[in-house]
């Protein structure tokens, strides 16, 4: 920067960065951080329009029984089409509607949409499957959370066994008394809970023993490159055997060769989804491919 402002708009901006990194951080400014502010800027003033024109979507991708191949359900995965930018993965927009508070009415909006088009799929004779939908930790926060869930179970007629929710690590490591409250009663309304992402981070044991999921989604990185490597090889197959030893529902996610997906079943992993099973399909390409 040649002036001050310029100086203190970058010296903010690397401040920023710092705090969102945690406490104690030194951050450099750079000019990634600059290009970073102003799509978090396009995001913020764009999202909230999304949702309003209909511009968000639900994706969903099927999740196979490893042992036998049958179909067991779908995870529904949020899209956004934006008008000019095209689709937009959850990746890039999902962290600016935790910080806007935005999340917890898109989130509701997911789950209705996912109940409405699993009804639709029942009502076309393609089954009753499962529906999994992933929480962000931030839609705890909402105080009407269980009972906005409850309500949309209701009106859509979907039983509430029929719904999986996936939640984040972070949102176990750092349950509070009232969340684990609300996860008694997700519960015991009938919905089921998963860990996402296992894997990723502390994956202990031991916090998860004292909370109601039932079931482990390995994360990718435990698929990867599985075939070339006897070492991640053992780790994947202990783990597996571990959770399953354990009472825990063990579903791996990015299964992209048949090597890996003979490796999981040989090992006893219950589900899998990844593109070689499918990619995440729009709901007409779904029944198309739920038909075939
Ligand atoms: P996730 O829940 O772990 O979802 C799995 C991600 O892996 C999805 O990315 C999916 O498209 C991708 N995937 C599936 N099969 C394969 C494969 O074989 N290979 C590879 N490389 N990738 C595969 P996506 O759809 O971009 O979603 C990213 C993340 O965004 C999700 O990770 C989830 O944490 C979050 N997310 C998605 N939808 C929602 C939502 O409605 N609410 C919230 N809070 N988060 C969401
Ligand atoms: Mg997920
Ligand atoms: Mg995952």
């Amino acid at each position: 920067g040649c002036d001050p402002q310029t100086l203190m708009k970058y010296a903010g901006l690397a401040l920023h960065k710092a705090k969102a990194n945690g406490k104690h951080q030194v951050q450099v400014f750079t000019e990634a951080l600059t290009a970073e502010a102003s799509y978090k800027l396009f995001v913020e003033s764009n999202l909230r329009r999304a949702l309003a024109q209909n511009e968000l979507a639900v994706h969903y991708q099927p999740k196979l029984c490893l042992r036998s191949g049958q179909l067991l359900g779908l995870e529904a995965l949020l899209r956004w089409q934006h008008p000019e930018k095209g689709m937009i993965r959850p990746d890039r927009f999902i962290s600016v509607a935790e910080e806007t508070g935005l999340i917890v009415p898109i989130g509701k909006w997911v789950i209705r949409e996912a109940c409405r088009q699993a009804r639709e799929l029942a009502e076309a004779g393609l089954g009753e499957l499962q529906i999994a939908i992933n929480l962000s930790p931030k839609q705890f926060t909402d105080p009407d959370l269980v009972g906005s869930i409850a309500a949309i179970l209701h009106e859509e007629n979907i039983p509430a066994s029929q719904l999986e929710l996936e939640l984040t690590e972070s949102l176990l490591l750092d349950a509070t008394d009232d969340t684990r409250q609300q996860l008694e009663r997700l519960k015991s309304l009938g919905l089921t809970l998963a860990m996402d992402d296992f894997g990723t981070g502390y994956s202990n044991w031991t916090y998860l023993r004292d909370l109601p999921i039932t079931a482990i989604k390995l994360d990718q990185s435990f698929t990867r490159d599985l075939a070339g490597s006897p070492k991640a090889q053992s780790v994947t197959q202990a783990v597996i055997g571990l959770a399953s030893q354990l009472g825990y529902r063990v579903v791996a996610e990015g299964i992209e060769t048949h090597d890996t997906f003979h490796l999981l079943q040989a090992w006893g992993c219950h589900e899998g989804q990844g593109y070689l099973i499918a990619q995440p399909m729009l709901p007409e390409q779904l029944e198309d491919w739920l038909r075939r």
